[in-house]
């Protein structure tokens, strides 16, 4: 058996300062911001999407299609990606691997299993070297060290895979893993803006 996880508390947002202002600290407009990448489809890790309506959204293929299913499959939100799912805003579908800006600086890693098209992202800092970023690969660090899938998954196979891709990248990249549910993991970062270096 996997380790337990209660989507209850997998789902609860915690957001303090939204990204507007978060960006604005940086100095930069919300028109300036070309790409909305989304590590998949559930309505927690799309919530602001909104305030980017000029961005180009960035989604595996398979999550922006089932934004288009009816029903919605468990947590998929498709009224927080409106503009995109009509196409009033524009959308690219990802496959496999996509390195975002073609220098390797950002990449999304195909990571399936949690959602058919999740994503995990790899960021190198200039300061700080390389990042990855869970998305929901993993949740918990206690799930990450008994590699336990939660039920709610889509493939328990594919997630253990995905697990492991993740880990074995963190290794080879000497990168520091966020595990964006994991408040601990959130710490190992430094605060914004110096988190953005
Ligand atoms: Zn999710």
């Amino acid at each position: 058996m996997g380790a337990k996880v209660d989507p209850s508390a997998a789902f609860g947002p915690t957001l303090k300062v939204d990204l507007p202002t978060q960006l604005a600290q940086l100095g930069v407009k919300l028109d300036q911001i070309k790409y909305l990448g989304l590590s998949h489809n559930h309505f927690d890790h799309t919530g602001q999407a909104l305030s980017f309506p000029k961005a180009t959204l960035l989604m595996e293929a398979a999550d922006f299609a089932a934004l288009k299913s009816d029903p919605l499959p468990f947590a998929v939100s498709a009224t927080t990606l409106q503009p995109w799912v009509d196409g009033t805003a524009k959308a690219e579908t990802v496959r496999g691997d996509h390195d975002v800006f073609g220098d390797a600086s950002v990449v999304m890693l195909a990571t399936p299993g949690h959602t058919e098209g999740e994503a995990a992202l790899l960021v190198r800092l200039p300061k700080t070297g390389a990042v990855l970023l869970s998305g929901d690969v993993v949740h918990f660090s206690e799930q990450w060290a008994k590699r336990g899938v939660p039920t709610f998954n889509k493939s328990r196979a594919d997630t253990s895979a995905s697990m492991d891709r993740l880990q074995a990248m963190a290794k080879e990249l000497k990168a520091i893993l966020i595990i964006q549910h994991e408040p601990a993991d959130i710490a190992k970062l430094p605060s914004f803006p110096a988190s953005a270096q």
